[in-house]
Formats: structure tokens, sequence, C-alpha cells
């Protein structure tokens, strides 16, 4: 028996990298998935690809969810289709690194609506099936870049506030039979990671190899460490955790 047979778990930006290990993981464990995407032929793809256990069921949506409209056409879409929804990760995000005094209005803009405003409006839309039904698993994706990061004004200053936006939802949702945490993970070997390394001029690799030879534990991180972490926080084992922010990054940020 899986810690998620019968739960539905929506994963936005899970077409790849962190977001389609952490489909993976729920699919496992017996949960159906919805992975959401910017592209719909992307999203299909990789839920066609999931692990699925007996009865499950997986789908993949177009969905952008800086939009309204959007996230709330594809929430109605996961309740129709995979018949509810208990748990959802608020993962999609992008990057526009550039130091202050060169970041556009619209970089700032881009990277807090898809980060910030899209955790808050699929938040919303999820929020009133969790709310009915009494019950509901929110997981944010902060950063290790929260805590300040060079480049970064614009990211850091987004996954500060999904920091807040997580805590708040704890206390306001707490009493509905709501958890909402938060993960913060370190450098995680993804495509996001290896954009930083080309623009660093470097390659991906020899950007990992630097950053597991500065960090305690000696290695990067992979989907599947936050995957793990994810499935334990959005389980019925964590029902006591709530408005927390997890840092997995191998003690990246220790001291
Ligand atoms: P990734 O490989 O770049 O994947 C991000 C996914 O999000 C992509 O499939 C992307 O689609 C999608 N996306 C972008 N904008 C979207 C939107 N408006 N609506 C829906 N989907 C959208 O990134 P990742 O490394 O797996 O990161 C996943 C999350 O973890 C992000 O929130 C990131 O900030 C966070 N994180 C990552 C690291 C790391 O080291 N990798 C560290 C700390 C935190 P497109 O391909 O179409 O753009």
């Amino acid at each position: 028996m899986g810690r998620f047979d019968g739960r539905v778990v929506v994963v936005t930006g899970a077409a790849r990298g962190i977001g389609f290990g952490t489909a993976t993981r729920f699919a496992e464990e017996g949960a159906s998935v919805a992975i959401l995407d910017l592209d719909e032929a992307s999203a299909a793809e990789a839920a066609a690809k999931l692990p699925l256990t007996d009865g499950a069921k997986s789908v993949g949506i177009g969905c952008d969810v800086s939009d309204a409209a959007s996230a709330e056409a594809a929430v109605e879409r996961v309740v129709s289709e995979l018949g509810g929804i208990h748990v959802l990760v608020n993962n999609a995000g992008i990057t526009r690194d550039n130091l202050l005094f060169k970041m556009s209005e619209e970089d700032w803009d881009l990277v807090m609506n898809v980060h910030l405003r899209g955790a808050f409006l699929m938040t919303k839309a999820a929020q009133k099936h969790f709310v009915e039904q009494k019950y509901g698993k929110i997981l944010n994706l902060s950063s290790v870049s929260a805590l300040g990061n060079r480049g970064q004004a614009n990211y850091s200053a987004a996954k500060m506030g999904i920091q807040g936006l997580t805590r708040t939802l704890g206390i306001e949702l707490g009493p509905f039979g709501i958890n909402a945490n938060a993960i913060a993970p370190g450098f995680i070997a993804t495509e996001m990671t290896d954009a930083t390394a080309r623009r660093l001029k470097m390659e991906p690799e020899q950007l990992r190899e630097m950053t597991a030879q500065a960090n305690p534990v000696r290695r990067v991180g992979y989907p599947e460490d936050i995957a793990a972490a994810a499935a334990f926080l959005c389980s019925d084992e964590a029902s006591y955790i709530t408005g927390q922010t997890l840092y997995v990054d191998g003690g990246a940020k220790l001291g």
C-alpha cells in the first residue's frame, strides 16, 4: 500500500526537472498525478511516462500558472478528469538573473509572476476544493536563494515571498485540515542549473563538480532528493507540520 493511494496530486512545471522527479515519486507511491506545464504536449508526454500503480491515472495539462483563468481552468480539469484534488505542489519556475542595476522591470515582473503570483493563483484555485473536503496538502518550492544571492534580486525576493506565503497559508488553512509547507532546495542538477552554468561560461558538469566540492556532503542534489522530502511533507505522517520551510541543500547554507 502506498502513502498516496486514492489521492490526486498536481505538480506545476512538471514536464521536467524537480517537478517531474516529484511527480514520479507521488506516482510510485500510489497517486493519480496531473502534470501542469506551459506546453500541453510536453506535459502530456511527461504524464505518459509516470510509473503509475494499478487504478491510478495521469494527465498532462497546458497551464500558465501566472494567469488566473489558466490556473483555475487547470484545477477544474484535474478535478473532472482525475476525480478530485488532494495535493498541490507549486513548483513552476524561471530565472532571469542580472545584477540589480541591469535588471529590467520586465525580468523582475516575469520572475515574481511565475513564482509568487503563480503559487498564489494555483493555491487560491485549489483551496476551494481543499476547504470543502476538509483535506489538502500544499507544498511550495522556495530556494536557498531566498537568503540572498548575487544576481538574483527578483528570484530571491520571490523565493522569500514564498516562505511568507507558506507561513500565512499554514495559519489560515490549518483549521480546515490543510497543511502548507515549503522546500528550499540548494543546487539541484536540472536544466535550470545547466542554464546557470552556461551563463557563467562553464560546462554544466564543471559547475556541478565545483558546487559539490564546496558542499558539506560533497555532492550536488538531484530531483529525487527534493521528491523524497516533498512526499514526506505531503503525507499524513507530516500532519502536525505546517507553515515550515525545509532546506534540502546538503548543508550548503549552514555556516
Ligand atoms: P526547470 O528544469 O527549469 O523546470 C521548470 C519548469 O517550469 C519547466 O518545465 C518550465 O516550462 C515550467 N514553467 C515555467 N514557467 C511556467 C509557467 N508560467 N507556468 C507553468 N509552468 C512553467 O526547473 P527546476 O530546476 O526543476 O526547478 C523547479 C523549481 O525548483 C523552481 O521553482 C525553482 O525555482 C526551484 N529551485 C530549483 C533549484 C535548482 O537548483 N534546480 C534550486 C532551488 C529551487 P518551460 O520549459 O516551458 O519554460
